[in-house]
C-alpha cells in the first residue's frame, strides 16, 4: 500500500517541489508539471493512468 500511495505523491522527484496543476481547455487531460520545469505528468483517463515526462 505504501508503494501505491507513493505513485500518487504530487511532488517533482528532483526538487521536490509540489506538483502544479496546468490549466487545460483543450482535452480532460489532467496535467501536473513542477514549477521549476524538471517533470511533467499526465492523467489520461482512457489509460486510468499517468504519462510521466521527465524534462531537462
Ligand atoms: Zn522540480
Amino acid at each position: 500500500m505504501n508503494i501505491l500511495k507513493n505513485l500518487f505523491i504530487e511532488k517533482c522527484p528532483k526538487c521536490k517541489d509540489t506538483l502544479v496543476n496546468k490549466p487545460n481547455t483543450l482535452t480532460t487531460q489532467i496535467i501536473k508539471f513542477c514549477p521549476n520545469g524538471h517533470y511533467e505528468k499526465e492523467f489520461h483517463p482512457a489509460l486510468e493512468s499517468y504519462i510521466e515526462k521527465h524534462l531537462t
